[in-house]
């Protein structure tokens, strides 16, 4: 099947950047009983600015809800 053109899509809501904002923005859409809604990023993935850049040595140093150290 081929993918359609941006142009086609056709959705009830659209979440521009899939950054911690806009994912957080389709976990409360879903909570809140939306379906029928898409998440547009200029990236090839999620993460916003933590999947456009790279920050090596980067740690936390207090305690955080959306955070975690992964290394
Ligand atoms: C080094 C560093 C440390 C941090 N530490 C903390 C911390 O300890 N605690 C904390 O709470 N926060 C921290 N932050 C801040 C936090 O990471 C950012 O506030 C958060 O990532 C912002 O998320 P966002 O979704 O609002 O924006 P972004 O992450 O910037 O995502 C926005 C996305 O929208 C896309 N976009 C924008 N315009 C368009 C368009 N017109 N069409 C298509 N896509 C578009 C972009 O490509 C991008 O992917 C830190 C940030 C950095 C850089």
């Amino acid at each position: 099947m081929p993918t359609p053109s941006p142009d086609t899509y056709d959705h009830e809501i659209i979440v521009v950047g899939a950054g911690f904002s806009g994912i957080g923005a389709a976990i409360k859409l879903r909570q809140a009983g939306f379906e029928d809604f898409l998440v547009v990023d200029d990236a090839d993935g999620v993460g916003g600015t933590w999947h456009w850049n790279t920050y090596p040595g980067v740690a936390m140093d207090i305690p955080s809800f959306s955070y975690r150290n992964v290394g």
